[in-house]
């Protein structure tokens, strides 16, 4: 008898990640994807390798903070006001978690979750062929008082077992040399990593292709058939013909697309798109970054990469899945940097030169990765929000794990795909 394949939906960084470990273990794995292979969040986003960042979004004083925000055109996270019934939920949901007994809950998950990917993408590097490097984080404070509050995260940090440096500005300019930020201090995170994520995914498909994956672009998943509670059969639009394709296990790995694919079998994964934005450019001569870090009022990422140019990244956009590209927001992204760096004054793309990407968020803060619950032969990996480049591989070796029924590395019970109900 054939053996039916194992269907990966979704060709984002987390589809491929479970795609690599299950073709690890031996199985037979084919990925279905509706863009032409370079679209999706799993491109060009600051490409950080952070277990520091082990706080969920989901937390105190995030809700005050965000209708601060929404009042300025320009400032990093921004909720589109509309009528949406699962806007509504998810909202619901997202302030029902933003406690300190959920932060308590999660901080270990994401910890451990960051600390066992961390580990794999050192040990991936030289098999799959991206430039990664260990350089750390620096997370720059403008005011004193934002600098107490990382100061905070860097205490609780030491106390999990994630190293955490309070800098002041002598120490900042040890550590980079050439851009004297004009800043109140940092918190140094010398653990954190960062990889080119362009890079990374072309090499992993390549592996994947080699070693027999086979990956289907342009493919878009339309209707799921099932017989009781099994799927048989998807029905994918291939270039505008249908294809019929009889699968074996499933995983749902759609990112912000999660949510309404879950929908087609009443599945209930409460998920909003949020959009980000980024431009790279040339490094500054004489001027160089060295180490990515965060300017933390800004909420705006940077990263070096690949030796050759520095990604600025930010804002967070809940405004469903529009493409639309808010120049106000990327604006704000380009002037804070100089607040930061007065060498790094950059003139504000064109439309054309701006990246964006629809980070899939959960209203928790915590990924989903387990059992749909729903069916037997169907997994969720999706929802890893601000950090899927950050969690993908441990996030796709242990779906891998539990797919084919070993024990899994972590307890999954804190991700559960069913834990908003069915
Ligand atoms: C500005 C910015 C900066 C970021 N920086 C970082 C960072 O430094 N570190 C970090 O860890 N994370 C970062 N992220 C977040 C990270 O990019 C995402 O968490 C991650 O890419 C999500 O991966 P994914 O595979 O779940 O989703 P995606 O990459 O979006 O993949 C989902 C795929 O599903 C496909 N799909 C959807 N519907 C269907 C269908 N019906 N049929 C077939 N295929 C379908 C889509 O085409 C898409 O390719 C950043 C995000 C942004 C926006």
């Amino acid at each position: 008898m054939v053996q039916k394949p194992i269907a990966i939906i979704g060709g984002g960084i987390i589809g491929l990640f479970s795609a690599y470990y299950l073709l690890e273990s031996g199985e037979k794995v084919v990925v279905i994807d509706k863009s032409s292979g370079n679209e999706g969040c799993s491109f060009g986003n600051a490409g950080m390798v952070v277990p520091s960042h082990f706080i969920p979004l989901a937390s105190p004083g995030m809700i005050e903070k965000g209708l601060k925000w929404m009042l300025d055109s320009e400032s990093p996270f921004y909720v589109k006001p509309r009528i949406s019934l699962e806007l509504l939920k998810w909202g619901l949901q997202f302030y029902k978690n933003s406690n300190q007994k959920h932060v308590d809950s999660s901080v270990p998950l994401l910890r451990d979750l960051g600390l066992i990917s961390k580990l794999l993408y050192h040990d991936l590097a030289h098999k799959l062929k991206y430039s990664y490097e260990e350089k750390g984080l620096i997370m720059y404070c403008k005011k004193q008082n934002t600098l107490d509050e990382e100061a905070h995260v860097a205490e609780l940090a030491n106390k999990i077992g994630i190293v955490a440096k309070v800098l002041d500005k002598k120490s900042i300019h040890k550590l980079e040399p050439e851009i004297r930020p004009e800043v109140a201090g940092a918190v140094y995170f010398p653990g954190d990593a960062h990889l080119n994520p362009t890079e990374l995914i072309e090499s992993l498909k390549k592996y994947l292709v080699d070693k027999g994956v086979v990956i289907k672009h342009n493919s878009e998943l339309i209707n799921i058939q099932t017989v009781g509670d099994e799927i048989t059969t998807l029905e994918i639009l291939n270039d505008e013909q249908k294809e019929m394709l009889e699968v074996g296990n499933v995983v749902l790995a759609a990112g912000s697309w999660s949510g309404i694919l879950g929908k087609m079998l009443r599945l209930n994964l409460p998920m909003q798109a949020g959009k980000g934005y980024s431009v790279s450019k040339s490094q500054v001569p004489n001027k160089e970054i060295f180490i990515p870090n965060i300017l933390v009022e800004a909420r705006v990422a940077i990263t070096p990469m690949s030796g050759r140019f520095v990604r600025f990244g930010g804002t967070m956009e809940i405004g469903g899945l529009d493409s639309t590209i808010n120049m106000n927001r990327v604006r704000g992204v380009i002037k804070s940097v100089p607040e930061f760096f007065p060498d790094y004054a950059l003139d504000v793309p064109k439309k054309e030169e701006v990246w964006y990407g629809f980070r899939p968020c959960s209203p928790d803060g915590l990924p989903y990765i387990g059992h749909s619950g729903a069916y037997k032969n169907l997994f969720i990996n999706t929802g890893h929000a601000m950090m899927g480049i950050s969690l993908a591989p441990a996030s796709g070796k242990l779906i891998a794990q539990q797919i084919l029924g070993k024990k899994t590395e972590m307890d999954l019970n804190g991700f559960s795909a069913q834990r908003f109900g069915n």
